[in-house]
Order: structure tokens, then C-alpha cells, then sequence
């Protein structure tokens, strides 16, 4: 489908998938049974400066947007989304920055990260704190000079491997999710060390961690915004991340379906390639048909908040759940599709559907941005 993009996003879409096709997918199967960091792929990434693909380039990057960073996202999703998770985690850390940051946060961060000699990272949930973000623990108190971090996160892609981290940390505990504030800090900062590494269903080449911080000093200058707005600050961040999250499923959708066609066209049963069987090509073409609309969904969704659209909360949380739940049932037709080999490590689709569902689950479970979306319906006038 023709998506009307610019000649430098089809540049970077072709690129990304030069990249994915040449450096990625010789090595995918081993990356995922050793759950080993791509770091590899994450030079390739900064030299061909797609890591600054939605950063200003006045910081060093190539001045796009959002849609820019999912055309990246959905291509190396759609050979492998743990590399593709751990490009994406490090503009998740980068967003609050970049919206938020002053003048001279971002003259200090961003150009590292666009040009991919650092990662970033983003550390909100913690072991009491998931989907309740309000449960969170780790305090940050007033000190001359800075703030005094304590306590752990959980589940954090990137964890260990970033050198940036926004972290959501109480300021004012009494004020409940009102005390929260977002503060950049850095890897080798005293009192910040890296607990458990999680060992994973799918997305196995990408890093998650715990964040530990025991008396950990970050200086005043590094907060974002201002003290209390750190749940602010979150949710606004996921309203620009979620359509990446959708990019990845829209990805690994894709590459599902490629898979499934193809292997369609050469099993052979009953004496003929079982694409000749109505209930293949059924299968087949809803797969098609869940892909492109959730690609188009992703798209336009990224294109809005790339106009400078101030609200959208909904549209954003609409693309990532039905990303997501199409990569979920596209991933699934494909193994069933692929029958029994499907279940084996030897083909691409038994990867792909364990990758899928991790989808459904971070930035937001999908029953949860389901309430969202209707607390967001009940709202408008006309929707
Ligand atoms: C691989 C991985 C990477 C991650 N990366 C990051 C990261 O980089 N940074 C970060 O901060 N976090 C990260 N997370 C955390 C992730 O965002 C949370 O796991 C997710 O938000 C869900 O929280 P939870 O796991 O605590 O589930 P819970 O909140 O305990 O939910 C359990 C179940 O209850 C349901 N539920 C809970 N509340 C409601 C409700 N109000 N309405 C309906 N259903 C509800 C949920 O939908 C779910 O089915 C990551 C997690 C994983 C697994």
C-alpha cells in the first residue's frame, strides 16, 4: 500500500531493511539461544545513523519523528524483535528528554545517543509497581546540590547496557503519584548498579534488568522538568512510544506472513502445495489483511503526533492493542500454518509467535489501554 512517505523516510526504511536482511538475519537464531545484547547491530545501527533517525539535527540526528523511528522499528521487527526492542528502549529513554529536557540536558544527552556512542533506557516499574505505576517505592530526597535516589526497578530493557536512564523516582512520598519526579541518570553514577537479569520467553536478545540505586547522589540538573511531574512526564512519554511498541508487532507480523506464505508454496500434501487448500488461503489472506491494517493504524497514528497533534492518548493506545493483538494471532496462524515444524527452533515462526507476546504485555497491558481507551470515549463528544 502506497503510504505517501517522504524520499528520506523510504531511504530509511529500505536501509533499515538492508541492514536487517545482511547483518541480523545470519545471526537472529544465535542471538536469541545465547541471550546475548546485539551490540554488533547496535554499531551498524549508529553508523548508518539510524539512531538518530527522530532526533532533532540540531543534537546530531536526521530531524525526523516518530514515524521514523517505527519505519526503523517495524524493519528490524520483522526479523528480529529483540534487536528491534533494544533500538526502540533506548528512545523510549530518550522521549521525556527530548519533549521535556532544557536546552542544556539536551546539548549534553541527545547527541550521544543520535549518534548511537550511548543508549538510553527508561525505568518506571518496579516489583509493587506495574500496571499501578502509582505503586511505586523508589524515593529521591532533596540533598544540596542533587537528589538521593533509593530503591529498585524491575524489567528494564536495556538495563546494564544503556549509559542513560530516565528514572521515575518519589520527590514528595505523601503526595502519592503527584510526588513523582523523572530524573536522567548516568550508568557509572555511585550508589546505581544492576541487579537480576531476567531470563526471557521471546525478545531473548535484548537486555532486562533490575535498576538498583542505594544512595545513589544525581545531581539537581538532571531532573526533568519539575519536581512532581515525573507521572505527567510518563504518560505523556507512552503516548509517543506506544506507536514504536505497534511498529515492533506490525514487524514481526509481517515477517510471520512472509514466512507462511512462503512455506505454503512449497509443502507439498494431498500431491499439491498446501496454498492450493481454501483454508490456507483463508488463513492467509485475514493474516494479509490484520498486517496492513495495523500497519496503516501504526502509521497514521505516528503521523498525527508528528503534526504536532496535542492529545492523543487514544489513537496512541489504539495502535499499540491492535498491534499487538494482530502480531499475537498472525504469529499463531503462522506456526499452525507451518504445522509441525512450526514448533521447532529450526524455523523463524516458533521465534517469532514467543516474541509476540511480550506485545501484549509491556508499555501498558492491552486490558489495561483497552480501559484507557474507553475512559478516553466516554469523555469525547462525537466519537
Ligand atoms: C520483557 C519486559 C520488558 C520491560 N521493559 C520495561 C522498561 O523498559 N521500563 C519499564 O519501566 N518497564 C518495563 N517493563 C514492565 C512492563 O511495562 C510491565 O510488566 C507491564 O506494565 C505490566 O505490569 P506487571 O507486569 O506488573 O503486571 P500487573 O500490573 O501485575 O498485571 C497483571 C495482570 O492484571 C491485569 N490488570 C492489572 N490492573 C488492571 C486494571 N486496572 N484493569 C484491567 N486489568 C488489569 C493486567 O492486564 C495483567 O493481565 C517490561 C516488562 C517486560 C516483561
Amino acid at each position: 500500500m502506497e503510504y505517501f512517505l517522504s524520499e528520506q523516510q523510504k531511504e530509511i526504511k529500505a536501509l533499515a531493511r538492508t541492514i536487517a536482511e545482511e547483518r541480523i538475519l545470519p545471526v537472529r537464531a544465535e542471538l536469541d539461544e545465547k541471550e546475548e545484547f546485539p551490540w554488533e547491530i547496535m554499531k551498524v545501527l549508529a553508523d548508518t545513523d539510524m539512531c538518530g533517525v527522530f532526533i532533532p539535527e540540531e543534537y546530531g540526528g536526521l530531524g525526523g519523528g516518530v514515524l521514523d523511528l517505527c519505519l526503523v522499528v517495524e524493519e528490524l521487527s520483522r526479523v528480529c524483535s529483540g534487536v528491534a526492542v533494544s533500538y526502540a528502549a533506548s528512545a523510549l529513554g530518550t522521549f521525556t528528554l527530548l519533549v521535556y529536557g532544557t536546552e542544556e540536558q539536551k546539548r549534553k544527552y541527545l547527541p550521544d545517543i543520535a549518534s548511537g556512542r550511548k543508549l538510553a533506557a527508561f525505568g518506571l516499574t518496579e516489583a509493587t509497581a506495574g500496571s499501578d505505576a502509582g505503586g511505586i517505592k523508589t524515593t529521591a530526597t532533596r540533598t544540596s546540590g542533587g537528589y538521593i535516589l533509593n530503591g529498585t526497578k524491575q524489567f528494564i530493557t536495556n538495563g546494564g547496557q544503556a549509559e542513560i536512564y530516565t528514572v521515575i523516582a518519589l520527590t514528595a512520598k505523601e503526595k502519592g503519584p503527584r510526588g513523582a519526579s523523572a530524573f536522567l541518570v548516568e550508568k557509572g553514577t555511585p550508589g546505581f548498579s544492576f541487579g537480576r537479569k531476567e531470563k526471557k520467553l521471546g525478545i531473548r536478545a535484548s537486555a532486562t534488568t533490575e535498576l538498583v540505586f542505594e544512595d545513589c547522589l544525581v545531581p539537581e540538573g538532571n531532573i526533568l522538568g519539575r519536581e512532581g511531574m515525573g507521572f505527567i512526564l510518563t504518560m505523556k512519554l507512552l503516548d509517543r512510544s506506544r506507536p514504536g511498541l505497534g511498529a515492533q508487532a506490525v514487524g514481526l507480523a509481517q515477517g510471520a506472513l512472509e514466512a507462511a506464505v512462503e512455506y505454503a508454496r512449497q509443502r507439498i500434501q494431498f500431491g499439491h502445495a498446501i496454498f492450493a487448500q481454501q483454508a490456507v488461503q483463508i488463513m492467509l489472506a485475514d493474516m494479509a489483511m490484520q498486517v496492513e491494517a495495523a500497519r496503516a493504524l501504526v502509521y497514521a497514528v505516528a503521523k498525527t503526533i508528528d503534526s504536532g497533534a496535542k492529545d492523543f492518548t487514544r489513537e496512541s493506545a489504539m495502535s499499540k492493542v491492535f498491534a499487538s493483538d494482530t502480531a499475537m494471532k498472525v504469529t499463531t496462524d503462522a506456526m499452525q500454518i507451518f504445522g509441525g515444524v512450526g514448533y521447532m527452533r529450526d524455523y523463524p515462526v516458533e521465534k517469532m509467535f514467543r516474541d509476540a507476546k511480550i506485545t501484549q504485555i509491556y508499555e501498558g497491558t492491552n486490558q489495561v489501554l483497552r480501559t484507557a481507551i474507553a475512559f478516553e470515549l466516554r469523555k469525547k463528544k462525537g466519537v
